[in-house]
């Protein structure tokens, strides 16, 4: 390819997480872990140059976070607040002088230094009985990271500090720092690290920005300011385009809105077969924002709300009343059917602040959400009766996340119980018919369906963790994602018996893992009978259209034909040949290749 000016073309190949093309500046954020550099300094007047340093250091970081403070000013919540309490650890006494003290003392640099008294706080807070106190050492953390960074010359931008469009670079994403992309100037990010069902990764559909995450190195391929195509369809980024290929990407992205506007005219009417049989497609959302998106692309209901990030970038939990006001809307909205609302799901990899979690060792594997409602009845109770409350005002379904056996379901129906002696106590109004249901996302769930299935009025199938679980693969793990495969024989025979098992207890199953959405899937789930498909707003018209456009009978056939095989890639080839025969247009569209 060729060369613009003097900066050289790279072409980047990664994984394509959030569809869409986009061009601009890059801007890269550096969270890495600092190494710290250990120098012995013997000579006087070192030392003092080292203090002054600091104090440069430190006058510096105030700067910073007082520019950033007064941009955040005119903003209400909890942001100015984190800043000031952040420039007071930066002016407090004791910090900066037992920092100077260990530079004179020990005769060391100001970066070990300032290491050591970090562990010191470390001691203190840790010894703290009280969770949030013992928490702030966070904020300490913070704030001699960034100390750190201007000691060592490695700046400390962050997202807070981004005026102008731009495409963010960085090693990896948090959820949470993704969430604060909302309403920003930001066009893409693009990563070194993370897979597809990556909670980052989903954040970025649901606030359509096109991402590409796994990209290995990217992060020492740019710098500020260099041009970029983040091409999230196809998982491409392109470094210094030159003229001719900027050109064929705006191309691109205009065929996408073609292709879009043209999908979105139908994208009101129902999802039925030729055949007569009705899907329910609903939206998976994480914000109340996004129901006009969810509407506007076609969805009849919100099939997952995932509750979990109305607690991200926050001190406190939400209260109840802060619960019931924030589902209300989404029951209120006339254009919405119906709403489930899954209880938070924190830990895994997305954010909490409790230490306990966040000192885990294998989070996906830990103390995650009904394990963690479970361990912290109050907690959970709270939103019960959030959304309890709420359903007062339309169709509501509550849906429990990562049940693994029937105890907790068991333990679960007792704590919603509880919750509603309480508001049935306190003249509260609720829909006493309210439908209490599981995600189906754990192997062993899986293999006991019959008996939950006696327990709950419906299942929702959680792709994204059922295949992490039943085939070993960290979801978050950009080196196994070749072994993320949603077609592999073992996950489909798993569909398969869940489906059949809530039938046969007479209950709905649906699916609302990401594979709900993925259009070269949508036969293969049609013929396995789910009775409904959730996904991210974006993908609902094609699937929809796929849906009219299909018979219940041809879907079975291709059900019945690829469970014959006993490899994945047999499947995977059987499906994409049979759809880009049977929809060509919309293969093109999808990137089926
Ligand atoms: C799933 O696991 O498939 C799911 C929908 O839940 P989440 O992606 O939030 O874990
Ligand atoms: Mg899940």
């Amino acid at each position: 390819m060729a060369a613009q000016g003097l900066k050289k073309t790279i072409v980047l190949k990664g994984i394509g997480v959030s569809p869409g093309v986009a061009c601009g500046k890059a801007f890269p954020i550096d969270h890495r872990p600092i190494t710290i550099p250990y120098i012995e300094i013997s000579d006087r007047d070192f030392l003092e140059k080292e203090v002054a340093r600091f104090i440069r250091a430190l006058d510096s970081s105030t700067a910073e976070l007082e520019a950033i403070k007064n941009k955040l000013d005119a903003e209400e919540g909890i942001g100015p607040l984190i800043i000031e309490a952040h420039v007071m650890i930066l002016r407090d006494t004791g910090f900066i002088r037992s920092t100077i003290e260990t530079i004179r003392k020990r005769g060391i640099n100001a970066e070990w230094a300032l290491e050591l008294t970090l562990s010191r706080y470390r001691d203190v807070f840790g010894r703290m009985e009280d969770v949030y106190l013992k928490d702030r050492i966070r904020d300490v953390e913070d704030v001699v990271h960034r100390v750190l960074r201007h000691l060592l010359g490695a700046g400390g931008e962050a997202i807070s500090d981004i005026k102008e469009e731009a495409i963010i670079v960085a090693h990896d994403l948090s959820p949470a720092e993704t969430v604060q992309m909302k309403g920003k100037n930001i066009l893409a990010f693009a990563t070194d690290v993370g897979g597809k069902t990556s909670h980052t990764a989903i954040v970025a559909r649901s606030l359509s920005i096109p991402a590409v995450v796994g990209l290995e190195n990217i992060t020492k391929k740019v710098r500020k300011e260099d041009k970029l195509i983040v091409d999230g369809t196809s998982g491409v980024v392109i470094v210094n385009p030159d003229q001719e290929t900027v050109r064929r990407y705006e191309d691109k992205k205009r065929h996408y809105r073609i292709l879009e506007e043209d999908f979105i005219k139908g994208a009101g009417l129902p999802a039925v077969t030729k055949d007569g049989r009705g899907i329910g497609v609903g939206a998976n959302i994480e914000f109340v924002e996004e129901i006009p998106s969810a509407i506007y692309h076609g969805a009849n209901g919100v099939g997952l709300f995932r509750t979990e990030f109305f607690y991200v970038n926050r001190e406190q939990s939400p209260t109840e009343e802060e619960h019931y006001e924030h589902y209300r809307i989404v029951v209120e909205n006339k254009d919405i059917k119906w709403a489930t609302f899954r209880t938070f799901d924190l830990g895994g990899d997305k954010f909490i602040s409790d230490p306990r979690l966040a000192e885990e060792m294998n989070p996906a594997m830990g103390l995650r959400a009904v394990r963690y409602c479970l361990r912290e009845p109050d907690i959970f109770e709270v939103q019960l009766r959030g959304i309890l409350r709420a359903s007062a005002h339309g169709n509501t379904g509550i849906m429990i996340p990562m049940i693994s056996g029937l105890e907790e379901i068991l333990e679960v129906k007792k704590i919603i119980e509880k919750v509603k002696d309480n508001l049935r106590a306190r003249r509260i109004p609720f829909n006493e018919g309210i439908k209490l249901g599981i995600m189906v996302e754990v192997p062993s769930a899986a293999m006991v369906a019959d008996a939950l299935a006696r327990e709950v009025d419906f299942f929702s199938i959680g792709t994204n963790d059922l295949i992490q679980y039943s085939l070993a693969i960290d979801r978050v793990n950009e080196h196994v994602g070749y072994l993320y495969r949603p077609c592999h024989p073992a996950v489909l025979r798993l569909i398969r018996y869940v489906v059949e098992a809530g039938h046969r207890a007479g209950i709905k199953v649906a699916m609302c893992g990401e594979m709900a959405g993925d259009p070269f899937c949508t036969m293969l789930l049609l013929g396995l009978e789910l009775d409904g498909l959730s996904m991210t707003p974006l993908a609902i018209p094609l699937v929809k259209r796929i849906i009219r456009e299909a018979t219940m009978e041809e879907a079975k056939k291709l059900v019945n034909h690829v469970m014959g095989f006993d490899r994945t890639d047999q499947i995977e080839e059987y499906i994409k040949d049979y759809m880009r025969r049977r929809f060509p247009d919309y293969c093109a569209v999808a990137d089926v290749e």
